[in-house]
């Protein structure tokens, strides 16, 4: 991936910290800035649509993804797996566009250890509580799965040492404008 024309951005953080809410926040601000879509072998939320969230595929498709070097970076997350295509992000990067990556730590960390001069940013939510309201009230996960992620969640805060920035999301919007500062601020 070496030198690019185009800022690579990372937002990492627990699940539930409001990753994809302040994202899409962020896009509504800049619709020319390129979200990364990412391959996943977890089945798709109501109204999650395949291509736009994620693409939806196999565990048998994602192996061959693997062996088949497509992967920028990849990682399993509660019993599943999620990967970052390398192709499309590398076209808008050379066009010079704004690639903004939704990925969980261990992602992040083979992404950052490729030195691409990405823009490494840990979100938040104001507090754990906070972030298990969050993951209850998204009402997406059964208990066993809500716990899994909360549990990873405590693990993964450990990491936001290794991140340039930390956000806190406590509005989406002013998180937003925080993260789009810290992009634009960098030149
Ligand atoms: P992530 O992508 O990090 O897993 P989501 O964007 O799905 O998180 O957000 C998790 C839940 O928290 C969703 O129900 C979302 O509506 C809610 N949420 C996100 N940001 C905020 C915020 N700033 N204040 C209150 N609720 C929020
Ligand atoms: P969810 O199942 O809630 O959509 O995502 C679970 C976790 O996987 C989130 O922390 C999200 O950031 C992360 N994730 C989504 N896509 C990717 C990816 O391509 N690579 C990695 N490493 N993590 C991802």
């Amino acid at each position: 991936m070496g030198k690019n024309a185009g800022k690579l951005v990372i937002i990492s953080g627990p699940s539930g910290t409001g990753k994809g809410t302040v994202i899409k926040e962020i896009l509504k601000q800049r619709p020319e800035f390129k979200f990364s879509v990412s391959s996943t072998t977890r089945k798709p939320r109501p109204g999650e649509v395949d291509g736009v969230a994620y693409y939806f595929i196999s565990h048998n498709q994602f192996n061959e993804m693997i062996e088949n070097e497509e992967f920028l970076e990849h990682a399993q997350f509660v019993g599943e797996h999620y990967g970052t295509p390398t192709k499309p992000i590398q076209e808008c990067l050379d066009a010079g566009q704004t690639v903004i990556l939704d990925i969980e730590v261990q992602g992040a960390k083979q992404v950052m250890s490729k030195d691409v001069g990405s823009i490494n940013i840990f979100l938040i939510a104001p507090s754990m509580e906070e972030l298990e309201n969050r993951l209850r009230g998204r009402g997406t996960d059964s208990e066993e799965k809500l716990i899994a992620r909360l549990e990873r969640a405590r693990k993964e805060l450990e990491e936001k040492i290794h991140y340039d920035y930390v956000v806190v999301n406590d509005t989406a919007t002013r998180a937003a404008e925080e993260i789009l500062s810290i992009i634009e601020g960098k030149e």
